[in-house]
Formats: structure tokens, sequence, C-alpha cells
């Protein structure tokens, strides 16, 4: 057995396959499928997956490999073939696929170290030379003094272990700190201040207390002072500035105080039965969760987990990135402790290593996070969870281009485990195959603390306009608004952003400010005061007069939430507001800090974008209003409806989840479009209904299935020429049930520079179609390896843009 076949890191259609390399004598026995190699290839040395080792190759003369990257396989079996069945759904090629899989830090630059885990009288004598100094050795310094097959078995006993250390391409966020040089003085500097320095001296008072240094922010935060007031007394030189780093990971230093199983209730009962069934009989299933928010879907969640970590199996459950709070991830440590591995965004490359590495080491039995969790290198999975199954940030946007509710019901299939997808707002998808019984329907139909939905209001914005009110809020919301701060009951006020930005326009002549390489208005940031395109990264002033008619009154319009905050500080004077949105959480920790202040009692108004639409669940919430309901309606997307419905109803469940009763006011300028009105009922079945009426007439998912595949070049005959001979050799090997739209200009025609052309393919069953597909890449693959073309075939795709 000394032949590997390895997947080498060229993704290009010719190294689309496994290539045969000899393992040298010293390697043999130590080189395993999952694991990382380096290969020669061409004049190169580059890294491969090793995907089976065998005894005889057709080829003759193999080259060698050169040497292992990993002691032990990074992928297991079941990914490595999950791997394949990847690339093929996705059409993308097989090293794309397995990269996909492993957390970020393995892909970015490391350092590779041997660490000593076992007393050092305890090591093998072979080995105890290398830790004779320190309690770790880089990789090149061991292997120079001992043979890998040593090393690997130090590995396999658990003595030492090999720790791949990130380089951190992003340097560690390092933030201005203040603190006081010389404490002594503190008392004398204050009686030195001016009577009217109040401010100043509460600062310094401040630092009586206050040994270390402390972000500035945070004491402008705790003392409501402005950055000028330090600045004087920095100035004064009776405070000091320096830079801290950021504390990295906001969940490490929070005590978790442990919560029990609930008693369930009979609904409850009777859905997680079903899923205890199938945990126990090891069968796979795919169960919709269909519960209105506060339904207690998350108990379910915990007591399917336990059950699963009762058999000794293991669990995943995913959280869409902007619900991924500290309050949900409380919740499942809360429950099950240090079992938990967290997986979101906000960690570092190396962090998220960490938690990676403590589910490859069977640490933890539990993997919560965002999308890519689902491929957490778990070998005994029990269960798989998919909160908020409705949500598209489960699609990758890029290749490989899954969904992850597909893989894991690959997954579950291979475990013979249950997939639970919960949603109050199914995907349409999702609760079609769920009438069909393709999935098991599991209702949750009352709210725990069976309060009624909260009553919902629909503002026509067009009459308020008829009746002179010019401003954003409506009367109604308005008059909302001051009850609450009144009875000190708290609002969620919700901006709709995706999908309309603020853009910079003239007021006389309408001319508005494009990007020069894309065809799509320049989106205007506030914070920088500057103009920003959000495909190509073009920036830009604002111009003072209008390049069209020269007038000066070129300003940007929308509302961002900067505005809103402005406006409300104008006819609420006396609400205390805080303002939660890429801006002002940008800073690691601050998301949580601000949803901490709002549940003390800190503010009157939370007022936000998406990332408040979700997870929020607090008792003092009585009122929730979203000021434009309709802002995502006119996107060319055939699932505007469906996603505008989705998030009034996740919106409007924000409010009286406890025992005070919630109201919910929607502004729009659209009331009579059936996804603001059945939002407003909060009614999902008539949605469902009437939605699938319209994917049916227009040959839409669920009824058909769709492939989009987008053309681009520098010049625009040519994306029109490829485009059209795509679309006439994919109508060829198609029947006549399918229906191939095209050649036609994707919505945003020009991005960067390079025209767009698309070809939407709608269909039923058509088993060529893969196949046809490939070839389209094949036949261009020569155009496209020099650059000058793309082509992206995205299969289902969530954006058509
Ligand atoms: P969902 O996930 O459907 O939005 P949650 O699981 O958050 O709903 O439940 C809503 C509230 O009801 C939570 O505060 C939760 O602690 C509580 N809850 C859930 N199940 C029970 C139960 N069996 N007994 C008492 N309280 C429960
Ligand atoms: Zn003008
Ligand atoms: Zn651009």
């Amino acid at each position: 057995m000394n032949v590997a076949s390895v997947i080498v890191d060229v993704p290009a259609k010719q190294t689309d396959k496994p290539f045969d390399y000899l393992i040298p004598e010293h390697l043999i026995e130590i080189i395993k499928p999952g694991m990382r190699v380096i290969v020669p290839f061409g004049p190169r040395k580059i890294q491969g997956f090793v995907v089976g080792i065998k005894a005889e190759s057709d080829f003759k003369s193999l080259k060698e490999l050169i040497e292992p990257m990993d002691l032990n396989p990074i992928l297991n079996k079941e990914l490595l073939s999950l791997g394949d069945w990847l690339s093929n759904h996705t059409l993308s090629y097989k090293i794309s696929a397995y990269q996909a899989m492993l957390p970020a830090a393995l892909k970015a630059k490391y350092e590779k170290k041997l660490k000593r885990i076992d007393a050092i009288e305890e090591l093998d004598p072979s080995i105890k030379l290398l830790f004779s100094d320190s309690d770790s050795i880089t990789w090149e310094e061991a292997i120079a003094h001992v043979s890998i097959r040593t090393l690997q078995r130090a590995v396999s006993e658990s003595s030492i272990e090999l720790i791949y250390e990130v380089k951190e391409r992003v340097k560690k966020k390092k933030l201005k700190a203040i603190y006081c040089p010389d404490r002594a003085q503190l008392e004398n500097w204050k009686k030195s201040l001016p009577a009217n320095a109040a401010k100043q001296k509460e600062v310094l008072s401040y630092f009586l207390k206050q040994e270390g240094p402390v972000f500035q922010k945070e004491v402008e935060d705790i003392l409501e002072v402005s950055s000028a007031v330090i600045k004087g007394l920095v100035k004064k030189e009776m405070l000091s500035e320096t830079y801290l780093e950021v504390y990295r990971d906001p969940f490490a230093e929070r005590q978790f105080s442990s919560t029990v199983p609930l008693s369930l209730t009979e609904e409850q009962h009777n859905a997680i039965i079903p899923i205890w069934n199938s945990v126990e009989q090891h069968e796979h299933e795919v169960f919709l969760l269909y519960g209105v928010t506060g339904s207690g879907k998350t108990e379910v969640y915990l007591q399917s987990i336990q059950r699963v970590l009762e058999q000794g199996r293991e669990a995943i459950v995913l959280v869409p990135e902007i619900s991924l709070t500290p309050q949900m991830v409380t919740r499942f440590k809360g429950r099950f402790g240090d079992k938990v591995a967290v997986l979101h965004s906000g960690l570092s490359a190396g962090e998220k290593y960490d938690e990676w590495r403590k589910i490859q080491r069977k640490e933890v039995s539990v993997a919560v996070g965002a999308r890519s969790a689902i491929f957490a290198p778990f070998e005994n999975l029990g269960i798989i969870i998919i909160d908020e199954e409705h949500e598209t940030s489960y699609k990758q946007e890029e290749n490989p281009r899954y969904h992850a509710r597909d893989v894991a019901i690959e997954r579950a299939k291979t475990y013979r485990c249950p997939v639970v997808l919960g949603s109050a707002t199914p995907a349409l998808e999702t609760f079609a195959r769920a009438q069909k019984d393709v999935y098991k329907l599991l209702k949750l139909p009352k709210r725990m603390n069976n309060q009624a939905l909260p009553a919902v209001t629909i503002i026509d914005m067009r009459e308020e306009l008829r009746e002179g009110n010019r401003s954003m809020f409506s009367r109604v919301l308005l008059d909302q608004l001051k009850e609450r701060i009144e009875k000190k009951e708290q609002t969620v006020l919700f901006l709709n952003k995706r999908g309309h930005s603020s853009f910079v326009m003239c007021r006389d002549c309408g001319y508005v400010i494009n990007c020069p390489n894309c065809d799509i208005s320049l989106t205007y940031h506030q914070y920088s005061r500057q103009m920003k395109c959000h495909y190509c990264g073009h920036e830009d002033h604002v111009p003072s007069v209008c390049p069209e008619c020269q007038s000066e009154h070129i300003r940007y319009f929308g509302t961002g939430t900067q505005k809103v905050e402005e406006e409300l500080v104008k006819v609420l004077p006396e609400a205390r507001v805080i303002r939660m949105d890429v801006d002002t959480t940008s800073r690691k920790g601050a998301h949580e800090k601000l949803l901490n202040q709002f549940q003390e009692g800190q503010a009157d108004i939370l007022l936000g974008t998406q990332m408040i639409a979700k997870g929020l669940d607090f008792p003092n919430i009585t009122l929730v209003g979203v000021l434009s309901a309709d802002t995502m309606l006119h996107l060319p997307d055939f699932r505007s409806s469906e996603k505008t419905f989705q998030l009034l109803t996740q919106v409007s469940g924000r409010a009286g989840r406890h025992q005070l009763e919630g109201e919910v006011i929607i502004q729009t300028y659209t009331p009579e479009h059936y996804s603001v009105e059945l939002a407003g009922t909060q009614d999902y079945d008539l949605f469902y209904d009437k939605e699938m009426m319209i994917r049916k007439i227009h040959k839409y998912p669920p009824f058909y299935y769709i492939s989009l595949i987008t053309v681009s070049h520098e010049q625009l005959m040519k994306a029109v020429a490829v485009t059209e001979k795509i679309t006439g050799w994919v109508r060829a090997k198609l029947s006549d049930e399918a229906v191939v739209l095209g050649p036609v200009a994707s919505p945003i025609p020009r991005i960067n520079n390079r025209y767009r052309y698309q070809c939407l393919v709608k269909y039923k069953r058509e088993p060529q179609l893969n196949g046809a597909l490939k070839t389209v890449l094949d036949q261009y693959q020569q155009e496209i390896a020099t650059g000058g073309l793309q082509i992206s075939i995205d299969v289902n795709p969530y954006i058509l843009m």
C-alpha cells in the first residue's frame, strides 16, 4: 500500500481528479486518507488532500510524495465523501469543497508546532530531548531530529500534540485606553480644576477608584462624557493615553449559570416525541418544527439534544450569524456547559480553530454556530438542528455554493439521525415538502405565555403625507412612542435597510451618483462621509455641486439609522435611544453591551437594522415599530415577497413575549400588498397559499428548480455572445418541460467594469442538466483560466442579481 491518491490544490478542470503519488518508504503507514500532504506538481511543490491509499497505480513512474502536513487526518472518511457529494451538487471543484470544510486557520498562514502534553519524564525517550528546553518546538526542528513515524506515535498516544499556530493576518485590534499616570496626585488635580469643570472632575474621581487603563469609549459610556472632556485632561497631563488590545472572545469570561430542563407543555411534548423516537431508533428523518416566535422551540431543541448526548452521540445546532447572540449562546452553554463549542464570526481565525479542535478531539459534543458549523468534524452525530431555517444566510454565495440545509440532510442520512428545521415562517420550499410528507410537520401553534400574538396596525404612509405629515414617524407611532416612555415600557424601532440604502441625489434634477465601474448607485456612509460602491469598493467624496446641473442641492437620501436617531431626538427629546447597526457594533462585545444596557432599562428605544430583528427576548418590550416595510419588496427577486413577510413577522415577534401585551406598528407605502397585509395578521398559512399560487403561475420554486448561469466579460459583445451560445446549448440538452430564459442582462448589468449577462433555467427533472452545465464550464476552461471570462453557475440561487 504505497500509492496515495491526492487531490491537489489547483482549482481547475484538469486537476479535478486524484493524482497518484508514490509514498516514500519512511512514510508508509503514516500517510492516511484525509491528511494534507505536500507533493511535487510540475516545477512546484503544492499541497493536496489524500483521498485514498492503494497498492498499485495505473500509471508508471510515479513521483514521490514529499511530506505530510498533518499527523492525523483532518477530514474523516465521512467528510471526504461529503466533499465529493458537495462538489457534484454545487458543480465546484473537489479541492474547493474540501477547503470549505476546514476552519479558516488551516487555510491561512500558520506555523506548525509540536506541544508537550505529558510530563517530560513520561515521554518516550526518543522524543524527550526535543522538549528539554521548552514545552513546544517547531515542526521543522522536530523532524530534523526525530522520524515522522515516532512523532505520529507520540501524537496518537496523546503525549504530544500537533498544533497550527496561526500567523493572524488581521492585526490584533487595538483601541485607545486612558489611565492616570500618577494617581497620588488625583485629589490635588481635582481641586485645581475650575468649579465649572464638573465633567472633568467626575472623570478624575472615576480614576480614583480605577487603577489600570480603561478603554476611552468605556469611560465615555459609563460617565456619559464626550471625548473632548477626556482630551482636555490628557492635555493637562492628568491622564495619559495608550493603546490596548481589544479582548477577543466576547464569551470567554462569561459565567454561565446552569439551567435545568423545563417540564414540557403538552404541545412541546407532542412535538418532541417523534424526534426522540428518531434519535433512539437511529432513523433518519427531517422534521419541520413550525412554531410561532416564543412558542418554546428552543426548549424542544435543548431536550432533543439532551437525549442525543445521553446516547453518547453528538449534535450540531445552526443559527443564523445575526442571531448568534450571547443570549442564544447562553441558552446552550447554560444547559450543556463546557460540552458546547461555539463557532461564530466574532472569533479570530485562531480562536475558531481552537473551538474546532475541541470538536476534533472529542472534548465537546455540541457545536453551535453559523453556516459553516455544518462541517463540524463530529464522527457520531445524533441530531442536526437548524434554527430559523428560512434564513438565506444558510446559502453560501461563493464556491462551493452550498445550502447548509442540504448538507445537513446529507450528513444526517449517513449517520441515520434526525434533522430538525425550526421556524415561525418556514421557507416555502420547506413547508411544501412538509405538506407532502417528505418532511414531518411538527407544530407549536401557541406562545408559551398563552399571550395572543401582538396586535398589528398597518399605517399607510401615503395617507400621512396627504394629511401633511412629512416626518418619518406616523402620528400613531409617535403617540404610541410617547405613551411607552410615560409607562416606562420599551420600544424596538426597526429600520429595514437591506435593499435600499442611502444614495446621493440632486434635489433639483434627480441625478443619482452611480459607481463609475458598476451600474449601481453609490451608498452614502455617514461615519466616513464618503460614498462607497458595495460591489467593487470604489470610494468617493460627495460632490458639492451636482455634476449634471451644478445645483448645490445635492445630498444623500434614504434613512440611515443615524438619521432616524437625529429625527427621534427632535420629536422626542426625552427619549433615551440606543442605536444598533454596523457602526455601533463593530467593536468586539459592543453588541452584547448595548443589549445589556437596553435590558437593564437604560434606554426607552432600541433602534436598529436587521440585527435586532431576531432573538431579542426582553420582557419590557411592548411596542415594535417598523419604519418602512416595503424597502425589500421591489427587488428583482422572486423571493422578495417571502422575505418581506418573514422579516415583518419576525420583527413583530419581538413584542409582548412575556406578561405585558405587545403592539406592533408597521409603516408602509404599499399597505395593499399581500405580504404586508398578511404579516399584519401574522397568517403564515394564508400567505403560503397565496404565494404558492404565484410561484406556480410563474414557474418558480417549489414547483420548479432553478439554476442561474451568469457570464461576465469586459466586452459587452463577448458577454452576450457567450451567454447566447450557452443558452442555446443548454436549451438543446433539456426536455420541453424546462424553461430556459436568456440571454438577458443581469439586474446589475455591470460590476467592476465587467458586463454581466445571464441565463436562468427552470426545470422539474432534468438528469442531463448538471452534465450539460459541467460541459459548459469545460468548453470555456481556457478563457476562464486566462481570466478574461467568468462563468458562475448557481444551482438553486438565492441571489438573482
Ligand atoms: P422560541 O424558540 O419558539 O422563540 P423559546 O424557546 O424562546 O421560544 O420560548 C419562549 C419562552 O418560553 C422562553 O422564555 C422559555 O424559557 C419559555 N419556555 C419554553 N418552554 C417552556 C416550558 N416548558 N415551561 C416554561 N417555560 C418555557
Ligand atoms: Zn442636478
Ligand atoms: Zn462599483
